[in-house]
């Protein structure tokens, strides 16, 4: 079990994701200003998982509703009651997932970097983003709309971006 909790430690999740045989893992590097709910920051790592693999543990998260500008669908951004720190994020779209803002992890590092890893929404990469290569890049959601899966981009050599 993976632990996450916000800066002042008010609130906690639990994260069952090693529990499910099959658990869809991906790792989504968020490159900034995408139409889907503003990062905050450059970008934003959010590991995806089953809904049902996370559990808050202490606290009660505030919910803010974001509509995306991209898919006019809403993200339910969930954060810590007291210091608002960001915890997790579900979607109107994927009812069944959950990103974590993977800066709550008690251990930021403990996921791989792997065949699930895709960075989306690199046409808003600020110029000293560097691209890596081997990684599977989207210029906006991996996801159209209408669900359509997008054909990824992958660089030979590392490049600043955006591509
Ligand atoms: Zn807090």
């Amino acid at each position: 079990m993976i632990f996450l909790r916000c800066t002042t430690g008010d609130a906690f999740v639990a994260l069952f994701a090693t529990r499910r045989a099959g658990n869809r893992f991906e790792l989504r590097s968020v490159i900034a200003d995408f139409a889907n709910g503003r990062p905050a920051g450059a970008f934003m790592v959010e590991p995806i998982f089953h809904s049902d693999d996370v559990n808050t543990t202490r606290g009660t998260p505030t919910l803010y509703t974001h509509i995306s500008e991209g898919s006019g669908k809403c993200l339910y951004i969930h954060s810590c009651a007291n210091c608002a720190t960001k915890l997790y994020v579900t979607f109107e779209r994927f009812p069944n997932t959950c990103g974590i803002y993977s800066g709550t992890f008690d251990d930021p590092a403990w996921f791989p970097i792997g065949a699930s890893t895709r960075h989306i929404f690199i046409g808003g990469a600020r110029p000293y983003t560097i691209l890596p290569a081997g990684i599977a890049l989207f210029h906006e959601h991996a996801v159209a709309n209408d669900g359509t899966e997008q054909h990824p981009l992958f660089l030979d050599s590392p490049r600043e971006g955006p591509v």
